[in-house]
């Protein structure tokens, strides 16, 4: 693990060096406060931090101030290192946002130690970091196509029509239907039927500009949310959704399959506000036509 020593005492710092490395510690070196906070501030800081608190220019006490204003993640765990025994001052350290502090001279057991305890914390925290985002993946995606899930873009769609709203802007909605689903699944099977579903996904996402964003409506259903793009630009990429699932069969266990969807356009614009509920239902009613009319195919909101 990297560790960052900040000492101004230069054959403090050389000795505090060589022991950690001993101890297996990857050693960054500043000998004062301001390149200790350019480091722990830096895109890829040392989680732990050794920190003199009497430097030259800024004290180590400051630089704990100034790393907790800025970073909540990743979590640095920081040591002042002092030679003042006032408890009043160990107070300002630990308000100043220190984790722990050594008294100098110190033992060397003592210090590795603590330092044992500092990696303990961060090592917890990592893990409660990744668990949180497994979890928050999970809530928020479909685990079949990996696309958002049902909740999770109706959310963004309600956010894309209020932020249209307020920048008086358009934007644009489609709902695409893999067509004659159930009879791929009847036929193929459902392991098939899921190979094509996720094919189907990959492909739609592949078309997408980095602000679009495709969610798993419903079971062969998906919902496109198009930023800033009225009724003529939503139904243009459409058409190239269309085009790009229906390009090529698509290659599961039971052989090549060849898929099309349908597909319903509705925008919502400064002109004729839509709520989510609104926008989704005239969206829907254009996919019920483009179904009824033959399929593989793209059908626009009529003017209402
Ligand atoms: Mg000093």
């Amino acid at each position: 693990m990297r560790i960052l020593i900040a000492e101004d005492d230069p054959s403090f710092r050389r000795l505090l060096a060589e022991t950690l490395a001993i101890w297996g510690y990857d050693v960054v070196v500043a000998d004062n406060g301001y390149s200790a906070l350019q480091i722990l501030q830096s895109e890829d800081p040392p989680r732990l931090a050794m920190l003199d608190w009497m430097m030259p220019g800024m004290e180590g006490v400051e630089v704990c101030r100034k790393v907790r204003q800025k970073m909540v993640e990743p979590y640095t765990y920081m040591v002042l290192l002092t030679s003042q025994q006032r408890d009043e001052d160990l107070v300002i350290g630990m308000e100043a946002g220190a984790d722990d502090y050594i008294t100098k001279p110190f033992k060397h057991n003592e210090l590795r130690l603590r330092l044992r305890a500092g990696r303990r914390i961060i090592e917890l925290q990592n893990e409660l970091i990744e668990a949180r985002d497994t979890f928050r993946t999970k809530a928020s995606h479909d685990s079949l196509t990996g696309l958002w899930n049902h909740e999770e873009i109706l959310r963004i769609l309600a956010q894309e029509l209020s932020r249209a709203e307020r920048e008086e802007k358009s934007a644009g909605v489609i709902m695409a239907d893999i067509d004659f689903f159930k009879k791929i699944n009847d036929t193929y099977g459902h392991l098939a039927g899921d190979v094509v579903l996720r094919s189907a996904a990959g492909k739609m996402r592949s078309l997408m500009r980095t602000y679009d964003c495709i969610g798993r409506y419903g079971g062969e259903e998906f919902l496109v949310v198009l930023p800033e793009c009225n009724l003529e630009c939503a139904a243009a990429f459409a058409e190239r959704l269309r085009l790009c699932v229906s390009s090529d069969s698509i290659d599961t266990p039971e052989g090549m399959i060849p898929v099309t969807i349908s597909l319903g356009v509705a925008a919502s614009s400064k002109d004729k506000k839509k709520d989510v509920n609104s926008l989704i239902k005239t969206a829907d009613e254009a996919l019920y036509r483009a179904k009824e009319s033959g399929r593989n195919r793209v059908a626009v909101a009529l003017a209402s």
